[in-house]
């Protein structure tokens, strides 16, 4: 329960943290919450030799509108999320989810870059940014560049960001006015990671469903975005026939691992049952 030797860094820009990613590579690591990286770095999981501290780096924070795309900085914490008025107003599956996220401790200090940067399967916001479409701002010594959070998971704790790329900011496009959304998470207790967690964001014109994503947290190696399923929902007025449709398409992708929280098959059941569940709550915030 003790963590390894470290060097520790607490550079105050971007630019100061890049340097030091790109002098340690894989033998550096950032810390932004750290509810993540210690108890990794206590159970030997992670042995950095090198934690370069985010926390007075500059133009990291900070959650706005940019045109239609909502920017949230990297060390936003969960509890920001939670308490601001544009995500509530523009796009409140966010708050939803983190509301759902451990405890008030672990938010207070939790930030929306560690949560999609670490590559935990367990982690809640990254199907939340697949089904959103968010894309993730990553600095490194060549420059900017965008990646699609739909593209970005490779395996668990395997992700595209370079070992000398800080992720700076999420951006998603602003979802559409009237949709609806709902984040539904299976749990053994407050605190605990999901059994299995769904999120769906979908549209309705007139009572058919004009555009749906869903995706899925913790039951493969990686956060899941379910396209058949957000498929077989547009153009239905989500009768039953469109929504099992979208429950068995949502749940042939899964693949959990049997361990504590069920064997596999229960997992990929309580899958499709979050699925339903959330689909069912986004139709009725819909308005349209
Ligand atoms: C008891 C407990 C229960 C929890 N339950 C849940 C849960 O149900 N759902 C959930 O989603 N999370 C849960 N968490 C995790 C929590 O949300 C973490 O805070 C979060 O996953 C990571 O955020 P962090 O800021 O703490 O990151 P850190 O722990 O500081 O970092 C995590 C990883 O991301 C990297 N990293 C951090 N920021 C950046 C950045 N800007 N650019 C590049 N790499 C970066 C770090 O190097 C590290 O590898 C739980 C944690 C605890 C302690």
């Amino acid at each position: 329960m003790i963590p390894g030797p470290f060097e520790y860094h607490r550079p105050g820009s971007v630019d100061e943290v890049i340097a030091l990613l790109g002098e340690f590579g894989d033998d550096g690591r950032v810390i932004a919450g750290g509810h993540s990286l210690i108890p990794m770095m206590k159970l030997r999981l992670a042995v950095p030799d090198h934690v370069i501290d985010l926390r007075d780096v500059g133009g990291l924070d900070g959650i706005s509108e940019d045109g239609g795309t909502i920017v949230i900085g990297a060390m936003v914490t969960q509890a920001e999320v939670l308490a601001s008025d544009l995500l509530a107003s523009k796009c409140p599956i966010l708050a939803e989810a983190a509301a759902l996220i451990a405890d008030p401790q672990v938010r207070y200090l939790g930030t929306v870059g560690g949560n999609v940067a670490n590559g935990d399967p367990g982690n809640d916001m990254p199907a939340l940014m697949q089904c959103l479409d968010a894309a993730y701002v990553l600095k490194g010594p060549k420059g900017e560049r965008e990646v699609a959070a739909r593209g970005f998971y490779e395996a668990a704790y395997f992700t595209a960001r370079g070992d000398d790329e800080l992720l700076t900011s999420v951006r998603i496009p602003t979802p559409a006015a009237g949709h609806g959304s709902a984040y539904e998470k299976l749990k053994r207790k407050t605190g605990d990671y999901a059994t299995a967690a769904a999120a769906a964001v979908l549209s309705m014109e007139r009572g058919t469903c004009t555009a749906a994503a869903i995706a899925l947290t913790n039951v493969a190696d990686t956060p899941l975005y379910a396209e058949a399923a957000g498929a077989a929902l547009v153009g239905s007025t989500l009768d039953e026939a469109a929504v099992a449709a979208a429950v068995e398409a949502a749940k042939a992708i899964t693949a959990p691992a049997s361990d504590l929280r069920g064997p596999a098959e229960y997992r990929t059941y309580v899958a499709g049952v979050m699925v339903r569940r959330a689909i069912e709550r986004a139709e009725a915030r819909a308005t349209g």
